[in-house]
């Protein structure tokens, strides 16, 4: 085959792969069709990289079969192992590794080029974003990853001038990329970029909470995807363009959301210092009277209900009581009552995290409402909230100047009755009390979620009987 036959060949196999990406994401948008949608991009990640490097020539065929089996392999096991709580941490790491490779591919492309005698000025500043982003996303992504393990502190690790010293890192970073464009046999100066961004990584993630840390492998996320598509501009690979390009603007969307959810902007989540684990704003310490209830009791006011809508919260990840959930809406369904599930942007700790764990029960699509469902609330029975606190907090309705003023929450306040299921009237992410549980309307059935939800389906097909 000629020479331009083969190049069309493999550009052909490129946007087909991009073709794939796209369409995954696509069908990503819908719990309902998600599946597919992973299952499209895996096989558009295939044909890129058997692409790639049957083109490059770089390694035999055995050397590629082999790195494929051992990659897949491990990569199979680990999202079979890894706990449904530790995902935002996995995606995390895989990022830093994104981050890190772009780093790699663009630094060996600088020295082949040095070597070899000549850089172009557009490539050479391509090579410096790649190296700079990618290194700060290797580092920044492992200290995300670490908080959101415990193995880094979760409180936010703030000294004096912090914004300071990393903004002057910031602009060394810059400097030394321009100097480099201009002077790019300067190896010294190529190895204190890398450094620089490296401590630079670091310095951006260590004053963040740790329960903001899903905003910031977001961001990490789209970081990894702007260095992937600057490396793919240094050695003038398209599908590295675009599924980098794909990236970076989806982990931005992404980012986009989960600040508007919160009501925060992305300054505030970056440089606000906040998040810190346990309580941000003390909670009111002076007794306030609540109602507590039992399963049995509990059981009844479902059971002989027209309408109930459940709300999920971090407390049911926590709990791991997603199945004991489905059962007793199940359950309930079966004696006649108009079951829902609300579930808020940002309950739970990850985008999403609410709509795997239903998923993941078999939850029908069709029961899941989001913030839409506001509308049904105070025609509306009987909620139970499972383990969810500052999404149902009406204080972000109502109270101005509360430290969660703005953020739209489910009005679950305006239901018949609340029975809310926590372990005990502690505060949620936020770290501040929330009226709800005080209302004559609400009570508390306390106890782990896994725990209490079995006793309720044990009560209510205690009453069939
Ligand atoms: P919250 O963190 O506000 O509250 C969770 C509640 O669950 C706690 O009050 C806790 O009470 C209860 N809980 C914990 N473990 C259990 C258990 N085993 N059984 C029963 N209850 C339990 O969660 P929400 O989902 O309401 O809100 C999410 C918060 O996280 C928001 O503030 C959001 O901004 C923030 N956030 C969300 C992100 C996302 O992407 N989803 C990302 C970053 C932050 P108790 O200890 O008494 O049991």
């Amino acid at each position: 085959m000629s020479g331009q036959g083969y190049a069309d060949l493999i550009n052909g196999a490129y946007v087909i792969a991009a073709i794939l990406f796209i369409s995954g994401l696509v069908l990503l948008r819908s719990p309902a069709t998600a599946r597919n949608g992973n299952r499209l991009a895996a096989l558009a990640m295939l044909v890129a990289i058997v692409v790639t490097l049957l083109d490059r020539a770089i390694i035999s065929f055995e050397t590629i079969a082999a790195g494929m089996v051992v990659g897949a392999l491990i990569g199979a096991v680990t999202a079979r192992r890894v706990q449904m709580t530790a995902m935002p941490q996995m995606v995390a790491v895989f990022n830093g590794f994104g981050g890190g490779a772009s780093a790699l591919v663009a630094a060996g492309e600088f020295v082949r080029l040095t070597d070899g005698g000549g850089i172009k000025e557009d490539v050479s500043v391509t090579i410096m974003l790649s190296t700079a982003i990618g290194a700060l996303t290797l580092t920044g992504s492992f200290i995300a990853a670490g908080k959101l393990q415990g193995w880094v502190s979760q409180n936010p690790i703030l000294f004096p001038l912090r914004n300071v010293v990393s903004g002057l890192l910031g602009v060394a970073v810059v400097a030394l990329g321009a100097y480099l464009v201009v002077e790019p046999e300067a190896g010294i100066a190529f190895g204190a970029l890398v450094v620089l961004a490296l401590v630079l990584g670091v310095l951006l993630v260590t004053p963040i909470g740790g329960a903001d840390m899903p905003v910031v492998v977001a961001l990490f996320n789209s970081y990894s995807g702007l260095a992937a598509a600057a490396a793919g501009f240094a050695i003038s690979n398209n599908i590295l363009i675009i599924a980098g390009s794909l990236v970076g603007a989806s982990g931005l969307i992404l980012t986009r959301i989960m600040t508007r959810a919160m009501n925060r902007s992305l300054a505030n989540v970056m440089f606000g210092g906040f998040g810190a684990s346990g309580a941000v704003v003390a909670a009111d310490a002076t007794e306030r009277p609540y109602r507590s209830v039992q399963a049995e009791d509990a059981a009844t006011m479902l059971a002989y209900a027209g309408t109930a809508i459940f709300v999920p919260g971090y407390g049911l990840a926590v709990a791991q009581a997603q199945h004991e959930l489905r059962s007793l809406g199940d359950l309930l369904q079966e004696r006649g009552v108009d079951v829902k599930y609300a579930v808020h942007p940002v309950a739970g700790r990850m985008p999403g995290h609410m709509n795997v764990l239903l998923a993941e029960a078999n939850v029908p699509y069709d029961q899941l409402y989001d913030l839409e469902i506001n509308r049904e609330f105070d025609r509306t029975d009987v909620v139970v909230v499972i383990g969810a606190n500052d999404v149902v907090n009406p204080a972000a309705r109502d109270q101005v100047g509360s430290p969660i003023y703005g953020m739209p929450i489910l009005d679950v306040d305006r239901a018949g009755s609340v029975i809310v299921l926590k372990r005990s009237m502690a505060s949620g992410f936020a770290g501040i009390d929330n009226d709800l549980f005080y209302l004559e309307r609400t009570s508390m059935l306390f106890g782990d979620a896994k725990r209490s939800l079995g006793e309720l389906v044990s009560e209510v097909e205690a009453l069939e009987d």
